[in-house]
């Protein structure tokens, strides 16, 4: 990922905010190169939700999607240990879901392998996904035999009031219409009923040092940057009330910190995350200088990584990736 200074390039003409219809008018990032095409992340200060733009066309997104970054059809995606950190990350939010309301019956909305719903399942809920990605729905299918859509909840029409829980986990900034998908969350939940959104956070201290080389920026697939602000203000106006926003998160925030480092580094960008993906599919090679300057600096930036991610939330109020939980009134 390179940031191309040339002046005529960075006279991005802004675009309409989707959730208010006014003008974006604040640019967070400008002109960042991926694949050939450059990318712009600007926010509305009304909403305090920021943007892709140009959104990548449906050409592109398929071709990316099916470059073996985001799903494998073939159950697990990173080696064993980091596999066992995701799943006990799993059954601790279940217990804190518990917390909220007893079990019932839950959606996922863009499921995955259907790890969560599995672990939800054995817990004593009800649960139903949705995954676009037809390949890696008919694994969850398969191995879980758990009831999967494979197309966007809004076209389910499913019954309302009817679900006690609907989770929204690291989906939402690469939905086109993440207003409309939260709306109708608020149709389908009964009353009392909880919402669970989790995405990354524009305005943590990841984000602020890491700028264009923060690994949960994830161009151009997240479309939408949301911010704790603006995601409780969405939520808000869809009649949800906040109950509680988690700021760490064991799965995401010490990796979060530890790619954003190493991308500032200047070694090849994401190396340490290809490296740990179980795909030979990755859209740059891997370099010798690269591995072994990575090797260098884990000792340092391991325990670092560590130690900021559990200062960002008890000092700056922050994660770089957050977790709301939101009743509907
Ligand atoms: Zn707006």
């Amino acid at each position: 990922m390179k940031k191309i200074l040339a002046v005529e390039k960075s006279n991005a003409i802004m675009p309409e905010c989707i959730f208010c219809g006014k003008g974006i008018t604040v640019s967070v990032l400008k002109n960042i190169q991926i694949h050939g095409n450059l990318y712009n992340v600007s926010e509305c200060v009304e909403c305090e939700i920021g943007m892709t733009h140009p959104f990548p066309s449906d050409n592109e997104l398929a071709k990316l999607y099916s470059s073996g970054n985001y799903r494998t059809s073939t159950g697990k995606r990173f080696g064993i240990i980091i596999e066992f950190l995701i799943y006990l990350g799993r059954l601790k939010k279940r217990g804190t879901i518990n917390k909220f309301i007893n079990p019932g019956k839950i959606l996922d909305i863009g499921c995955g392998r259907g790890l969560f719903l599995d672990v939800m399942r054995r817990g004593g809920w009800s649960v139903i996904g949705t995954e676009l990605n037809d390949e890696t729905a008919s694994y969850a299918i398969k191995t879980y035999n758990i009831t999967i859509f494979s197309s966007d909840i809004i076209q389910q029409k499913l019954p309302t009031g009817s679900l006690d829980a609907i989770n929204i986990n690291q989906v939402l900034e690469h939905l086109k219409n993440p207003g409309k998908v939260i709306e109708e969350s608020g149709r389908l939940l009964r009353r009392g009923g909880v919402l669970i959104i989790s995405v990354p956070d524009l305005r943590s201290p990841q984000f602020t040092i890491g700028k264009e080389n923060w690994f949960l920026l994830d161009l151009p697939f997240h479309l939408f940057h949301f911010t704790e602000e603006g995601l409780c203000k969405l939520l808000e106006k869809n009649k949800f009330k906040i109950k509680y926003v988690k700021r760490f998160s064991l799965e995401i925030s010490p990796f979060g910190w530890l790619q954003t480092l190493l991308n500032i580094s200047g070694i090849r960008f994401n190396l340490l995350y290809d490296l740990l993906k179980c795909s030979n599919l990755r859209t740059e090679p891997i370099n010798l200088r690269g591995v072994i300057t990575t090797l260098f600096l884990l000792p340092i930036y391991f325990p670092l990584s560590i130690i900021l991610s559990v200062l960002e939330p008890l000092i700056w109020k922050r994660g770089g990736s957050i977790e709301i939980y939101a009743e509907k009134n």
